[in-house]
């Protein structure tokens, strides 16, 4: 006798935003429960209901300015279980049953680090048992558990869309949904680049690049993941389940060499260094990386060195340089980043095409550079959305 098939898996992570109310809510578990009574299994991750998690923040700076971070894990956890359990009620009111377990429940294993810990292993044993037996599973995002410590951890902002990745890697499910507020990956951002375009498909490779330069739309970490681990993403609408989303796969291929995206950050600082500067920016990263900031860098050219930080590290980073003024100065802190990423490879061609168009618009290119698939601007904060305007005409 042959085995019957294996039923469809598929995990869908729902962001703050769209469990912002009961209302919503409800929507999402309609949703959920119609996916599930068409005989696919789901897991369902849950982000903090809208501002939550901010609230939170908010509230233990107001008993303690700089919160204890193992105290503020316990604290920010609770927006996830919030959602997760108020999910679950929804659906088993609607007759679908479910069963809500926090990161630590459900196997996801950390390191140690508070606040900004990463995930190192899936033991989703009761993820699977509560499958087996039918039933829908709600996760909480963005948290896990040290084995070590034996302390729950969080995974940095944003870092549901990693739960998400992580849960659909372990349990090999046919595709991980990330479903929001926006219907898919835009060209550019529609508030800024009014023809920004939606993107139908991407490879994990453009996806990385956009994330690390900027890009909102999913946590910089959970692409990485999802491509280690080859799980298929899909970036979707939760409130309309017909409309039509962005697939990112490994072996999606554009026709052509094109610009695809154009995202922005404004975390670039001008330092000058009074040491030596083969030696010293190598010390001051690893630095950084004790306390656990992983996305930072110095570039360096003739006239001037940048570093670049990722916006949630921002904090940390000027914090190092303050307590090493002696070695570091910061001449220039209104910089931003634009990059363009492209479909392929990018060669000296793209970047003077896109040099001569900002030289066009009258924008001060400050240092640009060609990395991989994106080609780097940095410009003055003051300019970065002329600039995003005039890169956005390529695509
Ligand atoms: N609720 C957390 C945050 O706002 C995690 C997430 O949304 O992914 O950062
Ligand atoms: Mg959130």
């Amino acid at each position: 006798m042959t085995n019957p098939p294996k039923p469809k898996l598929i995990v869908q992570k729902y962001g703050g935003a769209t469990l912002a109310d009961p209302e919503k809510i409800k929507h999402a578990a309609r949703r959920i429960c119609d996916l599930h009574k068409s005989g696919t299994q789901v897991v369902a991750v849950v982000s903090a209901m809208g501002q939550t998690t901010n609230q939170l923040i908010d509230l233990a700076k107001q008993v303690s300015p700089h919160p204890h971070l193992r105290e503020l894990d316990m604290l920010l956890t609770v927006g996830e279980r919030i959602s997760m359990s108020l999910l679950s009620m929804a659906l088993n009111d609607l007759g679908c049953s479910a069963i809500s377990l926090t990161g630590s429940q459900a196997g996801i294993l950390t390191d140690e680090n508070h606040v900004n810990a990463r995930i190192i292993d899936v033991k989703g044993f009761r993820v699977e048992e509560a499958l087996t037996c039918n039933k829908v599973v709600i996760l909480a995002g963005f948290q896990g558990v040290s084995p070590v410590t034996k302390e729950i951890t969080t995974l940095g902002r944003g870092g549901s869309d990693t739960s998400a990745v992580a849960m659909a890697g372990y349990l090999n499910a046919d595709r991980c949904e990330i479903l929001k507020d926006v219907d898919c990956v835009f060209t550019a951002d529609p508030k800024i680049v009014t023809n920004a375009h939606p993107i139908k498909n991407l490879n994990y490779k453009q996806l990385i690049e956009m994330t690390n330069w900027g890009a909102k739309v999913l946590h910089h970490q959970s692409v990485e993941m999802a491509q280690a681990k080859n799980v298929k993403l899909y970036v979707g609408s939760a409130a309309n389940a017909q409309s039509q989303g962005t697939l990112i796969t490994s072996d999606f291929k554009f026709a052509k060499h094109q610009a695809v995206a154009v995202n922005s950050f404004a975390n670039v600082f001008e330092i000058q260094i009074n040491a030596d500067i083969d030696v010293a920016p190598k010390q001051f990263l690893s630095l950084l990386n004790q306390s656990n900031i992983g996305r930072a860098q110095f570039l360096h050219s003739e006239n001037n060195t940048h570093f670049i930080t990722a916006p949630e590290e921002t904090m940390h980073a000027l914090k190092a340089f303050e307590a090493k003024q002696d070695l570091y100065k910061i001449i220039k802190n209104d910089i931003a980043a634009i990059s363009v990423t492209y479909s392929e490879a990018v060669n000296d061609a793209d970047l003077q095409q896109a040099e001569k168009k900002l030289s066009e618009e009258k924008i001060k290119n400050l240092k640009s550079f060609a990395l991989m698939y994106s080609l780097h601007f940095f410009v003055t904060a003051e300019q970065k959305n002329a600039a995003i305007k005039a890169l956005h005409s390529f695509i």
